[in-house]
């Protein structure tokens, strides 16, 4: 990981309708897709990482 500030892309999974997306990940627990709105279409904003 080192200390790099940088969002790690990796998958999430939208906490209400479990859509799968590729997000971006920042070490302060920040989440957002990738290549769309910043909310999933279901109008959640809380993406789970998937690990
Ligand atoms: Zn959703």
């Amino acid at each position: 990981m080192g200390d790099s500030t940088e969002a790690e892309r990796t998958l999430g999974v939208c906490v209400h309708c479990e859509s799968v997306y590729a997000i971006r990940s920042w070490p302060n627990g920040k989440t957002r897709p990738i290549g769309t709105p910043r909310n999933c279409p279901c109008g959640e904003c809380e993406f789970r990482v998937l690990e």
